[in-house]
């Protein structure tokens, strides 16, 4: 049988290149093309991984075939019919989860950064990682090849780019649950417990097994690589990448962060890896994939990974509230509410959530954490409208079973509503119109008090105290808010602020100016805008930012308290 070989080489790591040679065998036709994904699914952001690839050759047994470059991420091989190696480098040296690293510790390889593959052509494809002298450990969820733990596997290319691998002298642990094998592999040091991350790991695992009642994979790994800066996760078909701040396992609410995002990643097995959007695979991977359904696949996702931290017991019930106060507050304070709804900022996310700029906030909403909100909503509305019968599990697990157990499609829009109408029990159209397609307030108080809680806005008639501008350690204004105070009085990102009221700037003046000022009075802020030195007058206002906190109303109808029960997971479950 035909299959594609790679030989991927990491001799020297200071220089952070891999060389890799692709093995074709002889496909026919006097011409081949190879192509490289310019993305991996999951970050919905155009990489251009070819930027990264040098040196690329070709040749069969007898000579060196001509190469041509026929695209930004494609090369056509002269083979003449012959079976031929494509042998190129790969320059990586970019910490993140979405991109390859190679250096003397650690070698990372995201596979649709690394692979070329042959468009229209699916074969199967034979990895042998040869590692850096320095390295004797490897994990990845492509099966082995040949009993040899550096030789690998995968059916196709949508399964190679699926499996991301990792190298190095990373720590291995091994533990079962939901009676699946898990493998756990920390990469980098840290102020980490394993042993304690292992267990409440089990507690969210099986608390999401326990919604969709379906396991999907054979086995599943998590890659942890630890970071001074970064923090993030991506979701694949039987694996995760996370990578988190070396140092931000403890204390206990940036320890429960991190296991927040293993809940979110460990959701998507389900949610967004196999219950998942049309246009979300089989994937095109030379280009944008439109959907407008990322507040379902991040939205829901980001919603449940803290309910699950919750259910499972890690999160208290008032803690828990504090984080959907959170969430809700987050949302509700992004001017770019009003400009962009959960759908559109879905369709942008290629061109505006992955390239979040200093007027981000002002035109456009995140998908994660406004869709969050919105199931939030839809949880309790489903919980309402249906007596307390059912809730927004029951969608995800019907959901889940008919369009990827039943028939692996993938679903529309219009179909996924569908399934939370036959929930629900109510026409959902006014609400998708009104609050996915459309950027009308959220029905925050209403259906909030479905649950007998109150928003109660602390901010309350309190003034704008920062005027809306955001600046950094040298007072360089590097975010101005929409119609704020520092909007209307002509402030331009960029400006250095010099002095306020003729006081020279320092750490803390704007805050202590403000104790005394009422709204409708004025400050004089001195400025350096491009080399000349200016000043602008900022009339105090009102803030129009919210700090809501959710309070339970005097009394409670039994409608009330039931929804309330079921929304915190009271109501036992036995199955
Ligand atoms: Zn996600």
């Amino acid at each position: 049988m035909d299959i594609i070989s790679f030989h991927v080489h990491m001799d020297a790591p200071d220089t952070h290149t891999f060389t890799v040679h692709m093995h074709l065998p002889a496909l026919g036709g006097d011409t081949l093309e190879v192509q490289l994904p310019v993305w991996t699914p999951g970050s919905y952001l155009i990489r251009e991984y070819a930027r990264h690839i040098n040196t690329l050759q070709a040749r069969n047994e007898q000579h060196v075939l001509p190469v041509e470059k026929t695209h930004k991420n494609s090369w056509k091989i002269q083979t003449a019919g012959t079976a031929c190696v494509i042998i190129y480098s790969v320059y990586a040296f970019e910490e993140s989860v979405r991109t390859c690293w190679l250096d003397d510790t650690r070698a990372s390889i995201i596979p649709a950064a690394m692979f070329l593959h042959i468009p229209e052509v699916a074969l199967p494809v034979h990895l042998h990682i040869h590692p850096y002298a320095g390295f004797s450990e490897i994990a990845t969820a492509l099966p082995e090849y040949q009993g040899d733990k550096w030789q690998r596997y995968a059916e196709n290319a949508d399964t190679l780019y699926d499996s991301p691998i990792e190298i190095g002298n990373h720590k291995t642990y091994h533990f079962d649950a939901a009676g699946i094998p898990h493998t756990f592999v920390i990469a980098g040091e840290g102020n980490y417990q394993p042993a304690k991350m292992i267990e409440d790991f089990k507690r969210i695992i099986d608390t999401e097994v326990r919604i969709f009642q379906h396991h999907p994979c054979p086995a599943y790994l998590t890659i942890l690589q630890t970071s001074n800066t970064m923090r993030g996760g991506l979701e694949h078909m039987d694996s995760t990448s996370l990578i988190f701040k070396r140092l931000q396992f403890e204390p206990r609410e940036s320890y429960l962060e991190f296991i927040s995002l293993f809940a979110h990643e460990y959701f998507h097995l389900w949610n967004v890896k196999r219950l998942r959007p049309k246009a979300l695979g089989p994937f095109a991977y030379g280009e944008e994939n439109y959907t407008t359904s990322l507040w379902i696949a991040e939205g829901f996702t980001s919603y449940y990974d803290d309910l699950i931290v919750y259910r499972a017991g890690l999160y208290s019930e008032q803690e828990y509230l504090h984080v959907v106060e959170k969430n809700i507050n987050q949302s509700e304070n992004a001017p770019g509410k009003h400009v962009q709804s959960v759908a559109e900022a879905s369709f942008d996310a290629w061109i505006k959530y992955y390239r979040q700029n200093e007027n981000s906030d002002n035109n456009q909403v995140s998908y994660y954490v406004r869709g969050g909100v919105i199931a939030n909503l839809l949880d309790l509305l489903i919980i309402h409208h249906s007596g307390a019968t059912y809730c927004l599990d029951d969608v995800m697990r019907e959901a889940y079973h008919q369009f990827y157990i039943n028939r692996n499609t993938g679903y529309t829009e219009d179909e996924f509503r569908e399934i939370l109408t036959s929930f629900a029990g109510i026409d959902l159209l006014d609400f998708y119109a009104d609050h996915i397609f459309g950027t009308k307030p959220l029905p925050l108080q209403t259906v909030f008090g479905y649950a007998g809680l109150e928003l109660h806005n602390t901010l309350e008639q309190t003034i704008e105290t920062d005027h809306g501008i955001v600046m950094n350690d040298r007072f360089i204004i590097t975010s101005i808010r929409k119609n704020s105070a520092g909007e209307k009085g002509g402030l331009y990102v960029f400006d250095e602020v010099l002095a306020i009221n003729g006081y020279r700037m320092h750490a803390g003046l704007q805050a202590t100016l403000m104790q005394q000022m009422a709204a409708g009075e004025t400050l004089q802020y001195m400025v350096s805008r491009a080399g000349f030195i200016q000043t602008r007058t900022i009339t105090v206002q009102a803030t129009d930012k919210v700090q809501y906190i959710l309070k339970p109303a005097a009394q409670l109808t039994a409608a009330q308290q039931r929804t309330y029960a079921k929304w915190m997971y009271r109501v036992s479950e036995n199955d």
